[in-house]
């Protein structure tokens, strides 16, 4: 399944918790495994905490010290930190389906993470069966 996520921010994350929800309950399946997969490079994905919205902040604000906007960067896009920033966090997660539902610890949700927006972004998501 195929879905768009659309950005409004240089960087941000964007809970598509209830988009891996949706593509479970689509299709119908009890146990197994979604996959959640970001086609871009400079946008990633992750799984983090959902209660405190000051978490997402400051892993943000980690990020742009880490890997700052405009660096000695040679790319001549000039967007450098958002490909490296993608690559810190990886472009998939994979989550356990059981009993018909997402198995997350309570304050976890799947973000994605847009580094270099905004933009109209592709999220596509898998499922698998066990049997
Ligand atoms: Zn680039």
């Amino acid at each position: 399944m195929k879905t768009v996520v659309k950005t409004n921010h240089r960087r941000e994350m964007i809970d598509v918790t209830g988009q891996l929800r949706k593509a479970v309950a689509e299709a119908g399946i009890q146990e197994g495994i979604v996959l959640a997969f970001v086609p871009h490079t400079t946008a990633g994905i992750t799984i983090n905490e959902n209660a405190d919205s000051d978490v997402q902040r400051d892993l943000l604000a980690h990020l742009e010290r880490l890997v700052p906007p405009g660096g000695q960067y040679r790319h001549v896009e000039g967007n450098s930190d958002a490909h490296i920033q993608a690559s810190l966090l990886g472009s998939s997660v994979h989550l356990i389906v059981t009993e018909g539902r997402l198995a997350l610890g309570t304050w976890q949700s799947v973000f994605f993470c847009e580094f270099d927006g905004p933009r109209s972004r592709s999220l596509w998501i898998e499922t698998m069966a066990r049997d």
